[in-house]
């Protein structure tokens, strides 16, 4: 079963009257439990695709259904609910309160979500989701004393705590070593394995290469969609 289906999208940004057509009737699907990775050169549309996929951006034209509802359909209150249940977004530059501790950092998106939490009962979500990205033992940290990589695990954390259907992670080791890299994707392949099904933008081939498929954009076209890893479809 399809998690998403986009068909026909097109993004206009309308700069100093001028206009920018970002995205270009770009059609694609993503199977559920899938691992995307979404490739092509800078400026070509892959954060702009990615947040309108995450509900924080809007388009003007053409379909997105996410578990077969349309998106567009939605106002703008619907779709930051929609987005807070089903979608968790790693950012380009991990956006995390830096004054906050790391628990206090990944607690942030319960607070958006309806039903009744007290404070202990979100701190315990917190926690397991620190558990799940292997940092725990840092939860009363301020996040300004983390490494890039310790960082780039609370954004993971704060993305998950919710248990979205759907992970979608800009760059995630853009700014990391070789090492530090894989053992990011190695959390994203058991994020995978639990049935999360991921999104990462990426510019490193052997990342792409670890994906089900790749979908390549260029100038706001996608090129080309190749499946990688047949077996699992
Ligand atoms: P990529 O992530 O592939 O580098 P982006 O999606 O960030 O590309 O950008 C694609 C194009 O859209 C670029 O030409 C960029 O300048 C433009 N763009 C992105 N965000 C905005 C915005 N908020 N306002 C106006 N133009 C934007
Ligand atoms: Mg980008």
């Amino acid at each position: 079963m399809n998690i998403l289906e986009i068909k026909d999208l097109c993004k206009t940004y309308i700069v100093n009257k001028r206009q920018n057509n970002v995205l270009k009737n770009v059609n694609f699907t993503v199977s559920e439990g899938e691992m995307v990775a979404v490739m092509g050169p800078s400026g070509s549309g892959k954060s702009t695709l990615l947040h309108i996929i995450g509900c924080i951006d809007t388009f003007e034209k053409g379909s997105y259904k996410f578990m077969d509802k349309e998106i567009s359909r939605m106002n703008s209150r619907q779709s930051s609910f929609f987005r807070n249940k089903n979608v968790g977004i790693v950012l380009q530059d991990f956006a995390l309160i830096e004054s906050y501790s790391v628990v206090e950092n990944v607690m942030l998106p319960l607070y958006f979500s309806k039903g009744k939490f007290n404070k202990k009962k979100l701190r315990e979500k917190a926690i397991t989701a620190l558990k799940a990205v292997g940092l725990d033992n840092l939860s009363e940290k301020s996040v300004h004393k983390l490494s890039g990589g310790q960082k780039q695990r609370v954004a993971i954390a704060r993305a998950i705590v919710n248990n979205p259907s759907l992970i979608l992670a800009d760059e995630p080791t853009g700014a990391l070593d070789t090492q530090t890299s894989a053992e990011i994707m190695d959390l994203f392949h058991k994020l995978n394995e639990k049935g999360h099904t991921v999104i990462i933008v990426t510019h490193d081939l052997d990342i792409a290469n670890q994906c089900d498929s790749i979908i390549e954009i260029s100038d706001g076209i996608i090129k080309a969609c190749n499946y990688v890893n047949i077996s699992k479809n």
